[in-house]
């Protein structure tokens, strides 16, 4: 069969869902049979994400191959179950660079390099590479922003060329907010019918309007959007809001969305839909016993507003564990600096089954964190470190069970006497350099576990990829490691070293000894949790807090 692709754009507004549209899409049409993948295109100009602060951008997801991207990533990641790649992101900064690169090699043959049609049909070569890499017959592609928007033009530029030269292989989705304003009581489609407009403004017609609103349209609504919108009246599909979003793909599916898009491409469904889905779906609807999960971070403000989409993925890996262990997590949002100014507030955190401190960098908060970790490994409540977290555990190791007083990172305190977590060698010059873009130590690493340990045995329980020689493979994104001219004082203090990154001798979990659960992890188990497919470190550590629940 001929490659397809869907593309799906935004109407209206941002934050309607078009990324989890997209990965519901892509979970429908894998379940159908088909090899699915799907694309982020980000309308900024920074390269990647990894510049970008996690509280006007959301988290900085990283793929397999150490890509810093949107969190989308991790959505179609979750979703469709699939491994992405470098390939399967693209800024308009990495378009215009690429094009620019070529220029300076003469690879235009000296022709003038415009904005049209050589930055489009550079966006075209992308989309083909992450479908020739990813070995997929349908790649659905997420265009970034909102229609009606100067700078995602480029994109829609593409997208229209690709239908032009094979349009029985290409088709689009508008994803659209229809308001229900208090006042009037009534859906209002007119916003939609004027975002459909600017689309057409573009050359693309949509053949499909997700219609994103509180509740599921209606037939009068569903014929306006026919006769204002130029599609068929069922192709106006609802998305009404969910609790969960995994629900979505399965709401979509009560409109038969997978077929109708399939039709539009000349394609026939292979095999019956999401049933391994609506398996785990089972598990989430079943999951009845409460579990309180604390969150310690930073990154949560954004104006007067709470926001939590700098974490999404540890949140997700939180909603997944707990539901196939017949337990429904509730989060509470813990800010690290409050723990700094207040400490009685660390008495609350009792209250809690389990706590986790996330990825992070800077000074910000972090003897707030130093101060949960310590309180976590006192009362023995269950404590699970990523990356910083990880960092974090082992300074207040040092500083209150090794009494190496002082003990810090260096990221923090340079002049620390003890520098328990010390910049990783090849990231001095790095930095000297202000070599910030994409330097990190980014995306898989080889990580082998110590036998007998709390992480091995959650590896093997939970039947994740693991070699014969007792090898996992994880995500990272960092500079600092640990310093192993303190790991034997620490070892000797009850430190274990539960995995070793085998070509460097660098320490990638630790745990503490006599206590029902402290973990950390250098890298970022949180990026590989999917609901068909959970983590096993996150499977534990839920599994302890849920011991601590039922005491
Ligand atoms: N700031 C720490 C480092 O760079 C931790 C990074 C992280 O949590 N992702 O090593």
């Amino acid at each position: 069969m001929s490659k397809k692709y869907i593309f799906v754009v935004g109407g209206v507004m941002s934050s309607v869902g078009k990324g989890v549209a997209t990965a519901s899409i892509g979970t429908i049409l894998k379940s159908k049979g088909f090899h699915v993948t799907a694309l982020k295109a980000d309308p900024y100009i920074n390269i990647d994400a990894g510049t970008m602060n996690p509280t006007e951008h959301g988290e900085v997801f990283v793929t397999k191959d150490g890509d810093e991207c949107d969190q989308d990533m991790g959505n179609y990641e979750r979703f469709i179950g699939e491994d992405l790649t470098k390939m399967n992101y693209m800024t308009t900064g990495r378009i215009y660079q690429t094009v620019i690169e070529k220029e300076r090699n003469l690879e235009y043959g000296g022709k003038c390099v415009e904005v049209v049609p050589h930055i489009p049909e550079e966006i075209i070569r992308r989309i083909n590479a992450a479908v020739k890499k990813t070995k997929a017959e349908i790649a659905i592609i997420e265009i970034g922003g909102t229609v009606g928007e100067y700078q995602n033009l480029i994109f829609l530029e593409a997208a229209r060329m690709m239908h032009r030269k094979n349009p029985r292989d290409v088709t689009f989705v508008l994803v659209s907010y229809l308001p229900i304003p208090s006042k009037v009581g009534e859906m209002k489609t007119k916003l939609t019918q004027t975002a459909t407009r600017e689309l057409n403004s573009c050359g693309i017609q949509p053949d499909f309007i997700l219609c994103r609103a509180e509740h599921p349209i209606d037939d009068k609504r569903r014929e306006k959007l026919a006769t204002f919108c130029s599609i068929e009246p069922e192709n106006a599909i609802s998305a009404p809001d969910v609790d969960c979003i995994y629900d979505i793909p399965v709401n979509f599916e009560k409109e038969e969305f997978g077929n109708k898009i399939l039709k539009q491409l000349h394609l026939k469904p292979r095999k019956k839909d999401l049933v391994e889905w609506r398996k785990f779906l089972g598990t989430v609807c079943d999951a009845k016993k409460e579990l309180k999960i604390g969150i310690v971070g930073k990154y949560f403000e954004t104006g007067s507003y709470v926001l939590s989409d700098s974490y999404i993925s540890v949140i997700e890996s939180v909603k997944i564990a707990p539901c196939t262990q017949g337990y429904c997590p509730k989060m509470v949002w813990l800010s690290s600096n409050e723990y700094e100014t207040n400490p009685d507030k660390l008495n609350e955190l009792k209250e809690l089954d389990g706590v986790i401190v996330p990825g992070g960098f800077g000074s910000r908060g972090v003897e707030g964190k130093i101060a949960v970790a310590q309180y976590c490994r006192e009362n023995k409540i269950p404590y699970f470190g990523l990356c910083y977290g990880m960092q974090i555990a082992t300074i207040e190791f040092a500083r209150n069970v090794c009494k190496l007083k002082g003990a810090h990172t260096e990221e923090i305190d340079p002049e620390t006497p003890y520098p328990v977590i010390h910049i990783m060698p090849e990231q001095k010059s790095k930095l000297r350099h202000k070599d910030y873009g994409g330097s990190m130590r980014l995306g898989e690493y080889a990580c082998k576990l110590q036998k007998g340990t709390v992480a091995d045995s959650a590896y093997h329980k939970y039947e994740f990829p693991v070699s014969t020689d007792n090898i996992i493979m994880e995500r990272h994104r960092h500079r600092y490691e640990v310093n192993n001219d303190y790991r034997a004082q620490l070892e000797s203090c009850g430190l274990v070293v539960a995995g070793v990154n085998p070509d460097r001798n660098l320490v990638e979990i630790i745990e503490i000894k006599d206590h029902p659960f402290m973990v950390g992890t250098q890298f970022h188990p949180e990026f590989d949790s999917r609901p068909l497919r959970p983590q096993p470190l996150f499977m534990a550590f839920i599994k302890a807090a849920g011991e601590k629940s039922s005491k």
